[in-house]
């Protein structure tokens, strides 16, 4: 069967329609742009808040409301609790960022790693990408620690020492980054068949128009940023937290070591499975634009290793049993996140040929049409793990997010942010990939969805 549009039935009709493909957005609201502009002008003060809590207010986020209220919300009260505890700049900060971005973008264009394949874009392209992130993050933690307890070049909380100014310098990095890539769209775009046009310039500028902006053939902007300065710097900020908490109260707490394997388990998953990575929702169907160029700058190395931050704060010593239940709960989800995408990943690789849970894999074998006009075939798995829910590597995530929230004990919320976020993020990717692959495979993605009714939990949603 050939498609001539993407998808079949009401889908088809409405490609036809308006003439777009699969993979681009359709009509943009006034909502969304309305959302958009909120994001990307409000979430670097969501970020501030949160520094501020931690590094003013021992990681509370209601006292520095408090001290307001307190203070019958007079303006001088806000100047004092909010406006004059924002981070310095320093240069010291900048050296020491810059140096980190080249330093990485060096170790992506040089070090050697094999190349792997993303998946199929919209305009119908296959990327080559290099994959040598575990070798990066290898030489940049041994260089990390050499420097700080070998040759005594810096401190090992020198992160921590810097987190303030180095906030600055971090946000105006997103900011650049967002606006360059915004008009190297325009005038210079590496597929130029590959970018989307919602029509609304802040909507763009929030979600992307490249896919895959690159320089040259292999240095990509989205692998780049999302994985090297960002995912490596975390093992390292965690590292420096533990190093700040030994220096504040003389010894590294148990909850402190669990968080930090904890983390390392899920950044060395991603580098160890950098491969895999290619062909997820990040790298395979966002474009560039803030939500990853300032995400991955800003947001993930200040909001993910805010559990660290707070047990320098507050250092939590855990009972053996909370220790244990909360390690058992992050590798049960461990496992689970990997053995859910495993199962997609080989099935996927062997076209169905092969077994899951010992019996023949089953699937849906679908066709979809790239903007070029050539019809494609794949699958949908419809056995093991992707039988029993649609997204049930979610769950995998969620239990590690809470794990690592865990560790924090139960005194306060800002821990918990973690997972509160998790859960957001991957509710909102359930639509956005559901509206996605109906667009992308017609009636094949809702045969799928009637045999695997459950969205993320199974018999729940
Ligand atoms: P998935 O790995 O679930 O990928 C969804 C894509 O897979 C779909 O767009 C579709 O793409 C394909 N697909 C969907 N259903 C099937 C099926 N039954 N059989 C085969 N292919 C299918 O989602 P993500 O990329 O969002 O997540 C990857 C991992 O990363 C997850 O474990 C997630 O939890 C984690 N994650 C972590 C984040 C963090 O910040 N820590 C953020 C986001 C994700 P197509 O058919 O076009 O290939």
């Amino acid at each position: 069967m050939s498609l001539k549009q993407p998808g079949d039935g009401k889908t088809q009709e409405l490609y036809a329609q308006t003439g777009k493909t699969w993979g681009r957005d359709r009509d943009v609201s006034l909502g969304n742009v309305a959302l958009s502009s909120t994001l990307l002008f409000g979430t670097p003060f969501v970020v501030l808040y949160f520094w501020m809590s931690c590094t003013h207010y021992e990681c509370s986020l209601y006292a520095p409301i408090k001290y307001i209220k307190d203070h019958d919300y007079t303006a001088a009260a806000v100047k004092e609790a909010l406006i004059d505890k924002h981070p310095r700049h320093s240069l010291d900060a900048a050296k020491i960022y810059f140096a980190w971005v080249t330093f990485q973008a060096l170790l992506y264009a040089v070090l050697p790693g094999k190349i792997g394949y993303g998946q199929q874009t919209p305009a119908g392209h296959i990327l080559p990408y290099k994959v040598n992130g575990l070798l990066a993050w290898t030489i940049s933690h041994i260089l990390f620690l050499a420097g700080a307890f070998y040759f005594g070049w810096w401190d090992a909380s020198i992160i921590h020492d810097q987190w303030g100014p180095l906030l600055v310098v971090a946000n105006l990095y997103g900011y650049f980054l967002t606006f360059f890539v915004f008009l190297k769209a325009y005038t210079f775009p590496t597929h130029p068949e590959d970018r989307k046009f919602s029509g609304h310039m802040l909507y763009d500028l929030m979600m992307g128009i490249e896919l895959n902006p690159r320089i040259g053939k292999l240095w990509d902007f989205k692998l780049f940023h999302n994985g090297r300065p960002g995912i490596i710097a975390w093992t390292l900020i965690n590292l420096s937290f533990a190093a700040a908490q030994y220096n504040k109260i003389g010894y590294v707490t148990n909850s402190m070591i669990l968080l930090n394997i904890l983390h390392a388990t899920y950044v060395l998953d991603f580098f160890y499975n950098e491969d895999w990575y290619l062909r997820t929702i990040d790298i395979a169907h966002d474009h560039f634009g803030y939500y990853l160029a300032w995400g991955d700058t800003v947001w993930l190395p200040y909001m993910y290793t805010l559990q660290s931050h707070y047990l320098v704060r507050n250092p939590v010593d855990l009972s053996i049993p909370h220790f244990l239940l909360v390690a058992a709960v992050g590798f049960t989800g461990y496992y689970i996140f990997r053995a859910v995408n495993n199962q997609k990943d080989i099935v996927r690789r062997k076209k169905g040929k092969c077994e899951i849970w010992g019996k023949p894999a089953t699937y849906i074998p679908t066709k979809y049409v790239t903007s070029d006009g050539k019809s494609h075939t794949s699958i949908l798995i419809t056995s093991g793990f992707w039988g029993w829910s649609r997204h049930f590597n979610y769950v995998g995530d969620l239990l590690i997010s809470l794990a690592m929230c865990l560790t924090c004990g139960f005194r306060d919320l800002l821990p918990y942010f973690y997972i509160i976020y998790m859960f957001i993020l991957l509710v909102h990717r359930v639509y956005r990939d559901d509206t996605r692959c109906r667009g992308k495979y017609g009636k094949y993605w809702d045969e799928y969805c009637r045999i695997v009714p459950y969205k993320v939990f199974p018999g729940i949603w």
